[in-house]
């Protein structure tokens, strides 16, 4: 089977760390920052980061209608942490004018795990992904507030959703990019490669 053609959003935050992960599940990875590299992929990561800065880039990009008609579209998306919230019809606390692609039926609240120095390492039982928990790295993470019908809550900690399916949407809380296990990836890259 040759390996999908799945893109991370390049505009801020821990594109890198996506692009190595992605290529040790098996995908060829590319960067995505212009409409023309978007329409190329099979397959999209929004990365963690910081969501305001993201949202702001992708507008000023003319990147976000484009995002939008593409996961609104059915292109299959995971998002991590800032990612997750991209992915999110809507957030709790939005900064002022902070837009998202949307496409999971879910609320999500920013920093809900608190500030930078009260990030944490936990290992986080993920349904769908075999072979034990994964280690979750949680960086001034969001939870999810509620989840609609169409969404599916993979994982909880603390008694709140970390990890979200809807269709061919992926969200996690954490950062399964930063741990060297990528399972995760492995998931979502199978998930592309599902659609054909
Ligand atoms: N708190 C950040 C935000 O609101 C997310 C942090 C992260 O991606 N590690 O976008």
């Amino acid at each position: 089977m040759t390996a999908p053609l799945i893109g991370v959003l390049a505009l801020q935050g821990d594109v890198r760390e996506h692009l190595a992960a992605l290529a040790a599940a098996g995908a060829r990875a590319v960067p995505v920052r212009r409409p023309e590299e978007l329409a190329e992929v099979s397959g999209l990561v929004i990365p963690g980061g910081e969501s305001t800065t993201i949202s702001k880039l992708a507008t000023a990009f003319g990147l976000l209608e484009p995002l939008r008609a593409r996961v609104h579209g059915g292109m299959p998306a995971y998002g991590s942490c800032a990612g997750m919230i991209m992915l999110a019809d809507k957030i709790l606390d939005p900064r002022s004018g902070q837009e998202t692609i949307g496409g999971i039926d879910m609320i999500v609240r920013r920093n809900a795990f608190g500030r930078q120095n009260e990030s944490f390492e936990a290992e986080v039982e993920v349904a769908g992904v075999t072979g034990g928990p994964v280690p979750g790295v949680f960086i001034r993470a969001p939870w999810v507030e509620s989840v609609g019908a169409a969404a599916e809550p993979l994982a909880t900690y603390d008694g709140h959703p970390v990890a979200v399916r809807q269709g061919r949407l992926l969200a996690t809380a954490f950062h399964p990019e930063l741990t060297g296990d990528h399972r995760v990836h492995r998931l979502f890259t199978e998930m592309v490669l599902a659609v054909g």
